[in-house]
């Protein structure tokens, strides 16, 4: 079977997941968006509100600054792929940080869309990401540096969201973002 066509099969199986309960109140599952041999592969936290709505990561305000953060970096979205540790909106309360038994629940189908596309570089944005692949590290350590795991590299930094919040995260963002320009 095909890339593209083992990653719809996965999408399907995703919209009709009901591993953790976040099932019952998902409007839309977000598996994540991009080409199926993506080199980079960038993973955030979870679905937001406007990404349950639309089926679609990172499309509400911190996708829009994950969009300027790709501008600074020169890299065109279209050519990455863009997905969340979980695939379903944490709730109640909307937009809470994901629990670890979800994370857990939901790990099978990142690992199965690694499997599929391979990518060579991992831009992990939060803790939560971070600690999906580097569970007893901390991400302040790592933050802003290359790391290498077993033949592939892995890149921290903040979630976009922290960005929004706090202008020093901004300002780290940029900065990081430039340190991706030539992947
Ligand atoms: N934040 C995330 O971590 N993922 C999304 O898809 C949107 C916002
Ligand atoms: Fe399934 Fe993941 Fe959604 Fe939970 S978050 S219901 S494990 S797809």
């Amino acid at each position: 079977m095909d890339k593209e066509r083992e990653l719809q099969k996965l999408n399907q199986e995703i919209r009709k997941c009901k591993k953790c309960p976040l099932w019952r109140t998902r409007k839309n599952t977000v598996p994540g968006e991009g080409p199926d041999n993506a080199k980079i592969m960038f993973l955030g936290m979870a679905p937001g509100v406007e990404e349950d709505k639309l089926g679609k990561p990172f499309v509400g305000r911190a996708g829009k600054f994950l969009n300027e953060l790709l501008r600074i970096a020169g890299i065109k979205r279209e050519s990455v792929f863009i997905t969340s540790s979980l695939k379903c909106l944490p709730q109640p309360p909307k937009n809470r940080r994901p629990k670890r038994e979800e994370i857990e629940a939901c790990r099978p189908y990142l690992e199965k869309q690694i499997e599929i596309i391979n990518p060579k570089n991992f831009i992990l944005l939060g803790e939560v990401a971070f600690s999906v692949f580097f569970p007893d590290k901390k991400l302040s350590n790592f933050r802003g540096k290359f790391i290498k795991k077993d033949g592939r590299e892995y890149f921290t930094t903040y979630h976009p969201a922290a960005g929004i919040r706090f202008q020093k995260f901004k300002k780290i963002l940029e900065k990081d973002f430039k340190k991706i320009k030539n992947l």
